[in-house]
């Protein structure tokens, strides 16, 4: 028997057409006006259908550090939703790489949750081929200069990509320079294009 579903916000039994927000909740999210943006080079397009302001950064500050996994499929079924009104060539996501020791740390990586329901209601392959080389400090609180510093060569691929349209999934997009970076080597690894795609963005 399968058991009732809570809305992650408000805990209200949500109904079967409601996947795990209730549509309450939903409609008062802080959504953007626009889903996507050309994206700053060399990302193609970048997306993100929510703000990063309340609920959505505490719920994320939640699902990232404190091991609220039930947020995980929540928001990965919105961008479920979203991912059709992105560019139809898509043939491909990579979930944004976490350094293999804060990943042991954490016990997961947020990003993995969001694509595994992904890949599941998309079909799309999942790459595995790119990893964090670096156990890169947050970036939150360093200048745009410290960032770059911070994310340099941190990402290698141990294989070839063969995906003409690559989306990196991510929870939270800030100043969107580790997804450059993550796109850079996706393309220089044989991708043909790469775009971004998050919960929310700043
Ligand atoms: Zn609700």
């Amino acid at each position: 028997m399968l058991l009732p579903v809570q809305c992650v916000f408000c805990g209200t039994r949500c109904f079967a057409d409601e996947g795990r927000i209730c549509n309450g909740c939903l409609v008062d999210l802080p959504w953007h006006e626009r889903l996507t943006e050309p994206g700053p080079a060399p990302l193609a397009v970048i997306a993100a259908p929510l703000e990063y302001a309340f609920p959505v950064d505490a719920a994320l500050k939640a699902f990232k550090f404190h091991r609220r996994l039930e947020y995980g499929p929540a928001f990965a079924e919105l961008l479920c939703r979203v991912i059709q009104e992105l560019p139809g060539d898509i043939d491909s996501l990579l979930p944004m790489p976490l350094h293999w020791r804060r990943q042991a740390m954490r016990g997961y990586n947020q990003a993995h949750e969001l694509v595994r329901v992904l890949h599941k209601q998309s079909d799309l392959p999942v790459l595995a081929s790119v990893g964090r080389v670096r156990a890169t400090p947050y970036q939150s609180g360093l200048d745009a200069a410290a960032r770059r510093q911070n994310l340099r060569n941190a990402f290698k691929a141990s294989a070839a990509i063969e995906s003409g349209h690559v989306l990196i999934i991510d929870d939270v997009i800030t100043t969107g320079e580790s997804c450059r970076r993550l796109a850079r080597v996706a393309l220089n690894a044989g991708a043909g294009k790469v775009s971004a795609l998050a919960v929310a963005r700043t």
